[in-house]
């Protein structure tokens, strides 16, 4: 069975967040299950492409806004992927330096005719003899329109039977538009216009969930908290419950591996005490913090989303109590939370990193204690999983994904959870976390338990495959 994945992130090529690291490793994981998993992405500036070979495999023109767009579709040639890669090469549209502007992918002032002609090129390439896909797997709102189209694009006919797949990794974000982009669309049956349509604007997410032949997001919990919340997509999502379902993302155990990561600075021989006080050793000689102590962590786009307002409080409670932690944060995005973060780098105590950066984002996971993850609402989480095959416990807030994955009990638990999205709450888990440090014996345990758990796509990809499999009998 042949599936290709529509998306704008695929990592190591194109990643701004956890769906590219879904995205440049289910692939993999689906061959085991006799699935062939190619991707597609747009074609971006940024360095990864510079130095690559590419194969032209097919190359047409669209109309947009008053000029005609030569575009082709390409094959990366030695990719270094496990699976075929593809890009689709759309002069003035993808070739910049970064894939989208700023954190909440709204960024790029054509953000919208960008997608639109993302969308119709794949929708092309698929269309054409060429291909012979049997299933179309789309990501977010940034291809949401396609599974209308192959149903009722005009250009598209040859889709019209195809099963469609759209995985939602974020739902607050929607890819809406107003109905005067309509004429930047492809064509399309009139009378189905209604089903582009959510609160009076052309809306990707809704219309997604309206027309793809299964929609799944990254954990269970999150389609459970998405189709009860009080929001208006949530009727949507009610009506449309029958074809949702919640597949828990899985991580790639051979890139994450602590013997080999070439990332980090000291690999695991055997003992996880050594490996995890070497490159704490490591990092704190570099960064100026004592290794001595019991070190929290943050990791990630820092948004509301993130619940990252609420860490500088919790940080300074937690500090205050006994001045015996460190702390280590890594992650941009909202201006204002960059501000309110690096105001409290504290040398010897406090360590901030206002980037992205994979190197360092390792070296955290390897050197660590403990990684917190305040978010007010979690499709999936990776970095939970990322630090729990990397000896680092996880202090969350129980949602979504989290709510999956980490569980606090005194005998089988496998790291901290609170309930509020405060302050107040995160700083008692730290304490407890804190305390649990300190009893080595118990602390050890806790670290195994964590470092045996496996998140391994092996199984979530079956689960796919399995899904996959019954459309294409229906
Ligand atoms: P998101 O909602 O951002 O997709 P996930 O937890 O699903 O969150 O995935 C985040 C991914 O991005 C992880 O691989 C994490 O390590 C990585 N990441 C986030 N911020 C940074 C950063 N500043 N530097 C390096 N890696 C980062």
């Amino acid at each position: 069975m042949k599936v290709l994945h529509v998306s704008t992130e695929c990592y190591p090529a194109a990643k701004a967040g956890g769906m590219g690291d879904v995205v440049g490793s289910l692939p993999k994981y689906l061959k085991k299950h006799g699935i062939q998993a190619d991707v597609i992405i747009p074609k971006y500036a940024t360095k990864w492409f510079h130095d690559k070979a590419y194969e032209t495999v097919f190359s047409g023109s669209f109309y947009q806004r008053g000029s005609y767009i030569q575009y082709a579709i390409q094959k990366v040639r030695s990719s270094g992927l496990d699976f075929d890669l593809y890009c689709a090469d759309i002069p003035g549209k993808f070739d910049r330096d970064s894939i989208y502007l700023g954190w909440d992918g709204h960024g790029f002032h054509d953000e919208i005719d960008r997608n639109i002609a993302f969308q119709r090129v794949a929708l092309s390439w698929l269309n054409d003899e060429s291909t012979n896909y049997d299933l179309v797997h789309c990501h977010d709102h940034m291809t949401g329109l396609i599974p209308f189209f192959m149903k009722y694009g005009y250009e598209f006919r040859s889709l019209q039977q195809m099963p469609s797949f759209f995985t939602i990794h974020n739902a607050a974000y929607y890819g809406q538009m107003s109905w005067n982009n309509r004429d930047v669309l492809p064509a399309f049956e009139d009378q189905y216009a209604g089903l582009l349509d959510w609160d009076n604007t052309i809306h990707s997410l809704a219309t997604a969930v309206k027309c793809a032949t299964v929609v799944n997001t990254v954990s269970p919990s999150y389609m459970e908290e998405i189709i009860n919340v009080n929001s208006s997509l949530a009727y949507l999502f009610r009506g449309e419950k029958h074809k949702c379902i919640g597949i828990l993302n899985g991580i790639d155990n051979d890139e994450w591996d602590t013997k080999t990561d070439q990332l980090i600075k000291y690999n695991r021989k055997s003992s996880w005490v050594d490996f995890k006080q070497k490159n704490k050793e490591i990092f704190a000689e570099e960064y100026g913090l004592d290794p001595n102590k019991p070190w929290f962590s943050f990791i990630g786009r820092f948004s509301e989303q993130k619940g990252v307002d609420t860490l500088a409080p919790a940080i300074q409670a937690v500090y205050e109590q006994n001045n015996n932690a460190c702390f280590v944060i890594l992650g941009s995005g909202d201006k204002r939370l960059e501000h309110q973060i690096s105001s409290i780098e504290t040398p010897g105590i406090v360590k901030t990193f206002i980037m992205y950066n994979e190197a360092i984002a390792h070296q955290i996971y390897a050197s660590c204690d403990f990684i917190l993850m305040p978010s007010r609402f979690e499709p999936c989480g990776l970095n939970q999983m990322f630090a729990m095959r990397y000896g680092t416990i996880p202090v969350v807030r129980s949602t979504g994904g989290l709510k999956d994955t980490v569980v606090e009990s005194a005998e089988d638990g496998t790291g901290f959870t609170y309930q509020g999205s405060n302050s107040y709450e995160l700083a008692e888990a730290m304490k407890r976390a804190q305390s649990t440090y300190e009893d080595h014996n118990n602390f050890k345990k806790l670290r195994t338990r964590c470092t045996r758990k496996n998140f391994s796509w092996d199984k979530s990809a079956e689960e796919y495959a399995n899904q996959y499999k019954k459309l294409k009998h229906d």
